[in-house]
């Protein structure tokens, strides 16, 4: 489970994840990868921070809010990913 593919697969999981949109086997499958993967879960926990800040805030308000810091940025480049 050590496989690069791995952390790509991970990566685009972490946004569904987070909203509790994945199957029981995709959320056992970023679990067990996180626990592995130091990589990811640094990523996670990035992901995780940035996900409780729009929950806090209006999405709607997001895209002004957080100009001046970069997470908009962040959110866009999360936001323009398929699937
Ligand atoms: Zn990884």
């Amino acid at each position: 489970m050590t496989a690069h593919g791995d952390c790509r697969q991970c990566e685009e999981r972490l946004q569904p994840y987070l909203d509790r949109t994945l199957t029981a086997d995709e959320r056992a499958i970023v679990q067990l990868h996180l626990s592995e993967c130091g990589r990811c879960a640094r990523c996670y926990r990035l992901e995780e921070v940035l996900w409780k800040h729009v929950r806090n805030c209006c999405e709607e308000e997001v895209n002004g809010e957080l100009a001046s810091n970069g997470l908009q940025q962040r959110l866009a480049a999360l936001r323009s990913e398929p699937g």
